[in-house]
């Protein structure tokens, strides 16, 4: 049984020691470890790790290609099959090393291998560190639908240290920005008022904060029952924008979708009268003061129908987790159609380069 309650997993900054008489128990023991990456985080951050923890040097790498296409199970076999001819038993450590498609695939490949073997999350992404590889949601894609395939296990640890950041791309930075934004406003308004004061995209503290929040709101929801669907405040656009955009063969960074789908989820807070035209205007400038939207030009009747096929959805309503003040989230508010296409006009007026 998980104690998802229990966030001593979750090792940061002076917790450090921990991880390493861990793995040298690990060496001491004879049980093997293995490192799963990507070329980038091979590249970047394997040697960052071996410095860090040279109980790490003699570990087995099994690289794969990096992005969400090779988070499979196609990619998990190969893995396992990798696993298997290295003599992997039941004992042997997985340190999953990468963003949140490695900790997803790891994740989900380390929690079946023999029917289980522990395994060890090292994120190397501002997103990984305060999402993908805290709460236990492991999984792979099927073709071009997310998450199809998954378990839900926890790592033996989360090891979160800002160093990895450093050769992150700025726009991957701002994928994860967008996530601590997110958990600020459902959760914790001193925290948004510290954030819109002096943004820091690699701030320690922030980070932890971050996490903290998803943990406790894991622990209360684990099986998103309720809360755990606070989580998913501006994603209900967020993912009809991406949808959007694949099907015009192109993408938007998730990060910039987030923001611009925590606007018009902002904009409706207020249309439902939760929050204040005070409260959303300061949203707003503070997300569009970080956030450059992209100039694809937006058309609501477009995006409507890829928010109908949201899994949120009940009897034909759209319904959204909202702001009922900055700093408290509410789940499930069904909206009418009317006041979403409002919104959306109302946000691609305030970005102006969106058009419709
Ligand atoms: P990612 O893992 O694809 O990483 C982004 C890019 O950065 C990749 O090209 C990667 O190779 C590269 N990279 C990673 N770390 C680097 C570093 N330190 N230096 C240089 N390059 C580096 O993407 P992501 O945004 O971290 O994660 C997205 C994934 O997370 C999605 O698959 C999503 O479904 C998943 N996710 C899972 C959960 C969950 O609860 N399990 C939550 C949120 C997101
Ligand atoms: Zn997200």
């Amino acid at each position: 049984m998980i104690d998802f309650a229990d966030s001593s997993y979750i090792l940061t900054g002076i917790k450090k020691q921990q991880l390493i008489d861990f793995l040298q128990d690990c060496n001491n023991q004879m049980r093997k470890i293995f490192v799963l990456c990507d070329t980038n985080t091979q590249q970047h951050c394997l040697p960052l790790l071996q410095t860090k923890f040279p109980q790490t040097k003699s570990a087995s790498v099994f690289s794969v290609n990096p992005g969400e296409s090779f988070k499979t199970i196609e990619t998990a076999t190969a893995f396992w099959k990798f696993l298997l001819q290295q003599q992997a038993d039941k004992h042997i450590v997985v340190i999953n090393l990468g963003g949140g498609v490695i900790t997803d695939l790891g994740g989900f490949a380390a929690s079946l291998f023999k029917r289980g073997v522990d395994f060890i999350h090292v994120p190397t992404t501002l997103l990984a560190m305060v999402d993908a590889a805290v709460g236990g949601k492991n999984g792979v894609n099927i073709d071009s639908y997310k998450n199809q395939s998954g378990t839900i296990v926890l790592p033996k640890y989360v090891y979160v240290d800002t160093d990895f950041l450093e050769s992150l791309q700025h726009d991957e930075k701002v994928n994860g920005y967008a996530e601590i934004i997110k958990h600020a406003l459902i959760a914790d308004n001193q925290f948004y008022k510290e954030l819109s004061e002096k943004p820091n995209f690699e701030a320690l503290q922030s980070i932890e904060k971050a996490i903290s929040i998803k943990q406790q709101i894991v622990a209360t929801d684990p099986f998103e029952k309720k809360e755990r669907k606070l989580l998913n405040f501006g994603h209900t656009v967020a993912h009809a924008l991406e949808s959007f955009y694949q099907s015009h063969q192109q993408c938007i960074f998730h990060g910039r979708a987030v923001a611009a789908g925590m606007l018009v989820e902002s904009y409706l807070s207020r249309k439902m009268g939760f929050i204040s035209d005070d409260e959303l205007n300061h949203i707003t400038e503070f997300i569009q003061s970080l956030f450059a939207f992209d100039d694809k030009v937006l058309h609501v009747e477009e995006l409507l129908p890829f928010m109908m096929a949201d899994k949120k959805n009940k009897q034909g309503q759209i319904r959204f987790t909202l702001l009922e003040a900055i700093g408290k989230g509410i789940v499930d508010v069904a909206v009418p159609i009317g006041d979403i296409e409002e919104a959306l006009v109302w946000f691609s007026k305030q970005n102006t380069r969106y058009g419709l």
